[in-house]
């Protein structure tokens, strides 16, 4: 059925919007899978930053308690108190030194024993803790301070940066840890920084220790969410690309459906798919050809030719059919424009119209326009209403009929005798002729109550003096019955079928 198939000029927008309803499900998964993923990795790099506290605060704890213990021996000799020093390194896993102060004095550690520096508490940080890069001893080595102090004396316990070092490294693999004490910072390589630590790129996390001077932050390195996403979602990114699938069948078969009729025949009138075939009308006594009649095709680019009675009737609905017939006659005058100035009397050229054609006056513009194609006088343009489809009488009506006779125009009654025209209609709308329904011609010599139909259709016509076309001749008996009977005007397959432009105007030369 050619109303079913899809425009050809809307293409590249059908192929847009098949891709987008594809994409669509794609993309929003994927944005999706993105905040899940950068979820996730927060959620790591939390849990990281809080297990790195955790130890941070239990090693400090075994440092802070030496400390405690070593502070109210500040103020003795070294002597006196350089064995109690060395029972805390000793005894304590994570405390490397110990050392005494007094009056700002560092005079005793576990190491030396006596010993002699000045000690500045702007150095640590709230007066508690300092990230050293390293002492005499252990230069560039990252070395952990705890300054415990009560009015002159004091006490300084040391934590070994390895161990710091080691928690940054082995908890949370994956993820970046840094250990800040004041303005300065440790990171996994055991490297002590000045200034403020980087930000991490994606999904930093920083702790405050609430018992300690120091925070730990915690992130990942750029690019790390879809690096997540690469490692752990193909499933899903398979399960995506189904749905963008089915999802473009959808959009697609969709948009198929929802390319209407009146659509599909707009693209064909703007691609010039609708043609006209040309039948001839002859002459009753005769039988030379007299005239045509026009028949529209639709010459569709997949389905052949198509024939009317399958589309005009859309095109009544949608309101289509009267741009079509204007298409129709602009071609028709082209192609028999040019032969007009061979006919020898006026040639009669039927055109069909419709009820949608007499709700305006544009119809009478389109014969001027015809009617201009054609040597004055040459060409006797009739117009064919079918009877099964009258209209009303209105002001617009008399209007357009007045108009279309004072140019010269004719109108003929199709498939006359199966509506109900009353006499009061034709004369109303001065008729000028009654196209016999091919029904009636068809059962000449067959059913007598047709024959008597068709015997009074033509005395009406002529008691009307209305000019008379039989339509659907296809025998010779049939035609001489006609002929018998005055009838003007004969149509149908014993004379012609209806046929291209181009073999019409070749057999019109030879009769
Ligand atoms: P119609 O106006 O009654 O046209 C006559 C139909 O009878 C044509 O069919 C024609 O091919 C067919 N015909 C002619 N001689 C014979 C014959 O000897 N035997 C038989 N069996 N048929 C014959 P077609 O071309 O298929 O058109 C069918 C109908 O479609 C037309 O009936 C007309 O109502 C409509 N139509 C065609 N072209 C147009 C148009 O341009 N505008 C409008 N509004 N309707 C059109
Ligand atoms: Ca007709
Ligand atoms: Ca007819």
């Amino acid at each position: 059925m050619p109303l079913t198939v899809r425009s050809r000029r809307k293409r590249s927008t059908r192929i847009i919007v098949t891709l987008l309803s594809g994409l669509l499900p794609v993309v929003l998964g994927c944005a999706i899978l993105y905040m899940q993923a950068e979820r996730t990795l927060q959620q790591s790099a939390r849990q990281t930053a809080e297990e790195a506290l955790r130890q941070f605060e239990l090693m400090l704890d075994n440092t802070a308690q030496a400390a405690h213990e070593l502070l109210p021996l500040a103020g003795k000799t070294c002597e006196d108190v350089k064995l109690a020093l060395r029972e805390q390194v000793t005894r304590r896993p994570f405390v490397r030194s110990t050392n005494l102060v007094w009056d700002d004095n560092l005079y005793c550690s576990s190491l030396f024993g006596d010993f002699k520096e000045a000690v500045n508490s702007g150095d640590y940080h709230k007066g508690k803790l300092w990230l050293m890069n390293g002492n005499p001893v252990t230069p560039n080595t990252a070395l952990l301070v705890y300054r415990l102090s009560d009015g002159r004396g004091g006490a300084l316990t040391t934590l070994d940066g390895y161990h710091l070092s080691n928690i940054l490294r082995l908890i949370g693999r994956q993820t970046l840890l840094l250990l800040q004490v004041g303005d300065n910072w440790l990171s996994a390589d055991g490297t002590v920084h000045q200034g403020t630590p980087p930000a991490l790129p994606v999904a930093q996390s920083m702790l405050v220790s609430p018992r300690y001077a120091f925070s730990v932050s915690a992130g990942f390195p750029e690019g790390e969410t879809w690096r997540y996403m690469a490692n752990q979602y193909p499933p899903l990114f398979s399960l995506l690309i189904f749905f963008g699938v089915v999802s473009g069948a959808i959009g697609h078969i969709v948009q198929k459906r929802s390319t209407s009729p009146s659509h599909e025949m707009l693209r064909a009138l703007e691609a010039g798919e609708f043609i006209p075939y040309f039948q001839p009308v002859v002459h009753g006594d005769s039988k030379k050809w007299s005239g045509t009649e026009v028949l529209m095709r639709w010459n569709h680019p997949k389905e052949g030719l198509v024939r009317p009675d399958l589309f005009i009737p859309f095109a009544e609905h949608s309101g289509l059919i009267v741009p079509m017939t204007r298409a129709l006659m602009q071609q028709t005058a082209a192609l028999l424009g040019p032969q007009s100035s061979s006919f020898a009397a006026p040639f009669h050229i039927g055109i069909n119209i419709t009820a949608s054609h007499c709700h305006d006056l544009e119809l009478v513009e389109d014969c001027r326009q015809f009617l201009a194609t054609f040597i004055p006088g040459s060409v006797s343009l009739v117009l064919e209403l079918t009877e099964r489809e009258l209209i009303e009488p209105t002001d617009i009506t008399h209007q357009l009929f007045e108009q279309l006779h004072s140019l010269g125009v004719k109108i003929a009654i199709d498939d006359f005798g199966t509506g109900h025209s009353s006499l009061g209609y034709l004369r109303q709308f001065n008729v000028d002729f009654l196209k016999i329904d091919q029904s009636f011609v068809a059962m000449i010599g067959i059913d007598a109550l047709s024959r008597h139909i068709l015997d009074t259709i033509i005395e009406l016509s002529a008691k009307l003096d209305l000019g008379i076309v039989a339509e659907g001749v296809e025998t010779q008996a049939q035609a001489e019955y006609l002929t018998a009977h005055h009838v003007n005007f004969m149509q149908g397959y014993l004379f012609g079928k209806p046929m291209p432009a181009a073999d019409f105007i070749s057999a019109l030369s030879h009769h």
